[in-house]
């Protein structure tokens, strides 16, 4: 038997930064369950266009900088041009900037926030105005982070960014849940991207982050594959403003 809870077949997800890491295996991950992809990305995502293509599902890069909000209204035009609409959307796109609190610059702040906060949030006000006006389900994932949680050391920004977003997920949630829309968030864990290069080249922060993982060992990309699929389908149609740590078992500690 076909298990349809999880079948993404003819819906289409916007995902922005899949060219590589995290955005990258969820982008796998959802064409493997059926679903066409809208890669929006600064620079053309070649390999992922072409492993998502390799699955038998469709892809549409558009290009963008999420540095500013100016491009939104044409991500959404372009998919909806190719694909109708957009059922499910990925806020993934995210930067960090690593100094001492009582260094860190304005320029630093800034930068983060419009990524990580402001860029995401006109993004889902602009998929869930398109939802709503179509009468259609919509499923929005952000990702955020144990800095959701925890304060980190160092990040200053980000972790401003992500733990303003675990509150955001609940706020779009308490206000379009009754217009059938469903906003969640992914915690990672350490997963071995470009965004966690630098703690691990730092073999004194490396061991300190391997030896209180009870998994005991980093995440991948293709570990927060099953998280993004379970949100973006009919599975979790009764889960709003939820933040899912998919971590290892990291927050269990
Ligand atoms: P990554 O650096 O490989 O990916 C970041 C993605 O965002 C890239 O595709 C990048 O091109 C894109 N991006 C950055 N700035 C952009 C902009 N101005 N416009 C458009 N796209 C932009 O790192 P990753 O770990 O895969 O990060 C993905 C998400 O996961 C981020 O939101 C990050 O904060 C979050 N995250 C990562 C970890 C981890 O351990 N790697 C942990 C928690 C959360």
């Amino acid at each position: 038997m076909k298990n349809t809870l999880f079948d993404l077949s003819g819906k289409t997800a916007i995902i922005t930064g899949c060219n590589t890491g995290l955005g990258q295996g969820m982008a796998l991950g959802l064409a493997e369950a059926g679903c066409n992809i809208v890669g929006v990305n600064r620079r053309p995502p070649e390999e992922t266009q072409r492993q998502v293509e390799a699955l038998g599902v469709q892809f549409l890069a558009i290009e963008a900088d999420l540095g500013s909000t100016a491009p939104i209204a044409e991500i959404l035009q372009k998919t909806e041009e190719q694909f109708g609409t957009a059922d499910i959307l990925v806020n993934n796109a995210g930067i960090i900037r690593r100094a001492d609190a009582l260094a860190f610059t304005e320029q630093d702040w800034d930068d983060v926030l419009d990524v990580n906060l402001k860029s995401l949030f006109f993004l889902s006000q602009a998929f869930a105005r398109a939802c709503i006006n179509k009468q259609r389900q919509g499923k929005i994932i952000n990702i955020a982070s144990m800095l959701s949680f925890q304060g980190g050391i160092r990040v200053p920004s980000y972790t401003a960014s992500k733990s303003g977003l675990l509150g955001l997920t609940r706020l779009m949630a308490n206000e379009w849940a009754s217009q059938g829309i469903n906003v969640n968030a992914i915690a990672p864990g350490y997963m071995a991207t470009n965004n966690t290069e630098a703690l691990r080249n730092d073999p004194e922060r490396s061991k300190e982050i391997l030896n209180r993982i009870p998994a005991g060992h980093w995440g991948t990309p293709e570990d927060i594959a099953g998280a993004a699929i379970f949100l973006a389908s009919s599975a979790s149609n009764y889960v709003h403003g939820h933040t899912l740590a998919v971590d290892g078992g990291w927050l269990a500690r």
